[in-house]
């Protein structure tokens, strides 16, 4: 049975609409509204939020365009109403920037409250720079500054035209600045037409298949246990039979709303549309939005829409099709709905199958997924001694 709401009920916040103070070419929120959200709504938010929960641990996700354009009162405020609202729940908060507005102020005020900050960053200066502007030098200021003051930080880096070809390189460059927790985007610009081109900054199908081989490879001779790279998490989590802690690998959507800055709900932060506005929380409770027939819809259609290939591919258990964002190909039947990424996807399971399957057996008996490197270490030398 489908329990929808075993997880925890969850929305995303963007108090600043759209609003950043960079400009990233491959932006997907740019054109998105960008008013402030005013601190009347942010309170019945967090009356409602609150309200609506299940479960006694409670997320909130601080989203933009860039959300430091708000002041530090402006977050006083909202843990002010966190606590006045959210007794007896265990309140965390995660805050999505560029990092490059971060002061020592703000990393006193993110460690005291004991956020989880995620900084967008793609690699070293020359590939971050392709499509981030000059921001290379300002973020890494940011990032120092989270590491003096001891914040919990993660980095989230998209994938792209210009930092595909690199992914040793870009690896080892997260390694060396002391990254702990690494999450890697796939940037796709779907064509404006069918059978059009997609936007010059994606990532093409093969280079996401040989980008991830080729950063799994690094990862799994050194670093299984020290450093996580979400995608391999969720991997390794859908081949034990465990829900993956990302939506796009999960069978289905609809866990993971967004408010925007006005009120409106809408089913997903990739879905921003109107036919996707699930109401306003002036006029809807967010439980009854969440537990909307047309959000349930949206969530199953990820499992519905699957086509022929998908159903029918082995990896099927561990993929789910991938994001629906992305399925806009045809697949070998021609039927539509093929995730455009497809190819890179399944080349990345052959690649991995056998050690996931060694990891799963390590965590099914109670032992380390990180005895993998000695596996590893051990095939290698009894193959060069043969
Ligand atoms: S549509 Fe994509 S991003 Fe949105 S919930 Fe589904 S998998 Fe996640
Ligand atoms: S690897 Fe391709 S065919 Fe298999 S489930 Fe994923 S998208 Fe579908």
């Amino acid at each position: 049975m489908i329990a929808p709401f075993a997880r925890p009920l969850y929305v995303m916040l963007k108090p600043v609409g759209s609003r950043c103070n960079l400009a990233c070419q491959y932006c997907y929120y740019q054109e998105k509204g960008n008013t402030l959200l005013s601190e009347k709504l942010l309170e019945e938010f967090t009356r409602q939020y609150l309200e609506a929960q299940t479960m006694p641990q409670v997320l909130f996700t601080w989203h933009g365009g860039e959300p430091l354009l708000r002041p530090l009162s402006f977050y006083k405020k909202a843990l002010e109403l966190q606590r006045r609202y959210g007794q007896g729940l265990q309140i965390d908060n995660c805050l999505q920037t560029n990092g490059t507005l971060l002061t020592d102020e703000w990393c006193q005020f993110l460690r005291d409250n004991n956020f989880l900050v995620g900084i967008s960053i793609d690699g070293p200066q020359y590939m971050h720079n392709s499509f981030r502007g000059t921001s290379w030098h300002d973020v890494m200021r940011g990032i120092s500054l989270l590491q003096k003051y001891d914040v919990q930080w993660n980095a989230m880096a998209t994938v792209n035209a210009a930092n595909a070809e690199h992914p040793v390189e870009l690896y080892r460059f997260f390694h060396h600045i002391g990254c702990e927790f690494l999450q890697f985007t796939p940037i796709v610009i779907p064509p404006p037409v069918p059978e059009g081109n997609v936007g010059k900054t994606s990532v093409s199908p093969a280079q996401w298949g040989h980008f991830l081989c080729a950063v799994y490879d690094e990862w799994v001779q050194h670093d299984v246990g020290k450093l996580f790279v979400q995608l391999f998490d969720a991997t390794l989590a859908n081949w034990t039979g465990t829900p993956p802690g990302i939506c796009s690998m999960a069978p289905t959507c609809g866990h993971a709303a967004i408010m925007e800055a006005d009120g409106s709900v809408y089913s997903c932060d990739h879905f921003v549309f109107p036919e996707y506005r699930l109401g306003n929380i002036r006029q809807h409770t967010i439980t009854s939005m969440l537990y909307s027939e047309r959000q349930q819809q949206f969530g199953q259609q990820k499992r519905d829409a699957l086509p022929r290939q998908c159903r029918e591919c082995r990896f099927l258990f561990a993929c789910h099709g991938e994001c629906p964002k992305n399925r806009f190909t045809a697949d070998r039947y021609g039927n539509y709905g093929l995730n455009y990424l497809c190819e890179g996807y399944h080349q990345f399971f052959i690649h991995v199958a056998d050690d996931m399957d060694f990891m799963a057996n390590e965590l099914k008996a109670n032992r380390s997924p990180a005895n993998i490197i000695a596996h590893k270490d051990k095939s290698l030398k009894n193959n060069k001694a043969k």
